[in-house]
């Protein structure tokens, strides 16, 4: 086992990798910014190297700086937690290059999958099922006129170097196409300095479903389920939950085992996620994270395992610490991500946290960097806290989730705290009964609600 880990990542994510590393008895190095300089993920790890100035340019993703602090501190292994640097394959090149052990899955692997057009056809060969679409990149109108007509509008012109809802345009008609196809080339170009896109079929009202997987490296995989992540603004994951209230034992079993067979057959190595629309009971392949997911604890939740110490198991080239069989799914678990935001407008909301009281009690547990006292800084994401909560079944993690949210105190910065209570009192919400697309609309409904003059 290793002796010390270097964490090149900040916040909650940082302080979660830290107490596995903890937990297994291994040293840990934190890397900050000047901006980071008393964070908790700084104060609470063995040691600590400044990297670089606030933007992440300069810091978190300053990759000649974070190898010469893992040389310095002589780490053994770096985990690049989520964001930053955990999907860059170069980065994990580096790494490997410099004799110390990438907590990841190999570069190829990667590479493959965080092009979504070679990530489709991986997916393809090994057997999943696939969202309707161009078969790789589309290159001229004509082209792309042909796909849709084929599949059928509505569909989605999406960039292959995407990520973060970037890229992505929607097609109503055959009129729009060419305005849409050079609107998203140009956001992609922007954004990923890579203007190739591809088409899919633009799903009505799919939910989004991923499953967990597990890879040794050596052909040995496993799932741990899924968890549904439909609850989205802007693409963006607002609350998730597992199991899905849309998907039996049955259906998670066939789907999982579909999954972990992939992942053996690619000979995967450490956890990774692969994401599925859901819609009419049929799941469509939308793309693999080859990295711990922001919503990883409500897997942890329900199956009562701790990825981050399998992550690091496996680097060490231990084998899978346990079998398919083996991985028991008991309870009902929910995640709220809690955002320096204004919970109305969304704008974000860094500032002195002049108060801070986290709520406590069985099965509460809180992901979170936050201290009184602590100013969260302008420059990086603006997630500062991950409440998740376990109950026997879906009804009493909401009320357990409700409660945990009224004991929430976080002063002197706005936070989505109560967003998170609104919606939680949604029938529609309480019944399961909601897509990819019901937080906007409802959103939506309640701006007009209280725009609209009083009768
Ligand atoms: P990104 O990497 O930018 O997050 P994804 O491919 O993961 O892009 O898609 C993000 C979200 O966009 C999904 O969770 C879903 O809400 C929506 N989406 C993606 N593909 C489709 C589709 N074919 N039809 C409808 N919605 C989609």
């Amino acid at each position: 086992m290793f002796g010390k880990i270097l964490i090149a990542n900040r916040g909650e994510i940082a302080l979660r990798i830290q107490r596995a590393a903890r937990d297994l008895g291994i040293r840990t190095v934190a890397v900050h910014s000047t901006a980071d300089q008393a964070a908790k993920h700084v104060r609470l790890a063995d040691e600590a190297i400044c990297i670089g100035p606030p933007p992440a340019r300069d810091s978190y993703l300053n990759i000649p700086a974070i190898i010469a602090a893992a040389e310095l501190a002589n780490a053994d292994a770096i985990h690049p937690g989520y964001g930053f640097l955990s999907e860059n394959a170069r980065f994990a090149e580096i790494v490997e290059e410099h004799r110390i052990t990438w907590i990841g899955p190999s570069p190829e692997h990667i590479r493959m999958m965080g092009d979504k057009v070679e990530a489709k056809r991986a997916a393809a060969r090994l057997g999943l099922p696939l969202v309707p679409g161009s078969d790789g990149p589309v290159g001229s109108v004509e082209e792309a006129r042909a796909v849709a007509e084929r599949i059928g509008y509505p569909v989605l012109v999406k960039a292959a170097a995407g990520g973060g809802g970037r890229g992505m345009k929607v097609v109503s008609g055959p009129d729009a196409l060419e305005t849409m196809l050079a609107q998203a080339r140009a956001e992609a170009r922007a954004a990923f300095g890579d203007d190739t896109v591809y088409l899919e079929k633009y799903l009505a009202h799919p939910r989004h479903i991923e499953f967990q997987i597990l890879g040794d490296g050596k052909g040995q995989a496993l799932h741990l389920g899924e968890r549904d992540c439909s609850l989205q603004r802007r693409h963006q994951k607002v609350l998730e939950e597992a199991p899905s209230p849309v998907i039996d034992a049955e259906a998670r079993r066939a789907m999982g085992e579909r999954c972990a067979r992939a992942m053996a057959e690619l000979g995967y190595r450490g956890a990774g996620t692969l994401e599925f629309l859901w819609e009419d009971g049929q799941f469509y392949f939308i793309e693999m994270n080859t990295r711990l997911q922001v919503e990883h604890p409500v897997t942890e939740m329900v199956t009562g395992l701790d990825l981050v110490r399998e992550q690091i198991r496996i680097a060490a080239g231990l084998p899978l610490s346990l079998r398919q069989e083996e991985v028991t799914f008991k309870g009902h678990a929910i995640e709220c991500r809690i955002n320096a935001e204004d919970p109305e407008t969304f704008a974000p909301a860094p500032g002195l946290v002049s108060e801070y009281h986290a709520p406590g009690g069985p099965a509460v547990r809180v992901d979170s960097a936050l201290y009184a006292g602590w100013r969260v800084p302008p420059y990086y994401d603006s997630l500062v806290a991950k409440l998740v909560v376990w109950a026997e079944d879906r009804e009493g993690a909401i009320r357990r989730m409700a409660r945990a949210l009224d004991e929430f105190v976080i002063g002197g910065i706005k936070t989505t705290i109560p967003l998170h209570q609104r919606i939680l009192q949604e029938p529609a919400f309480q019944a399961g009964r909601y897509d990819i697309k019901w937080l906007e609309a409802w959103l939506t409904e309640r701006r007009a609600m209280a725009d609209a003059p009083p009768a």
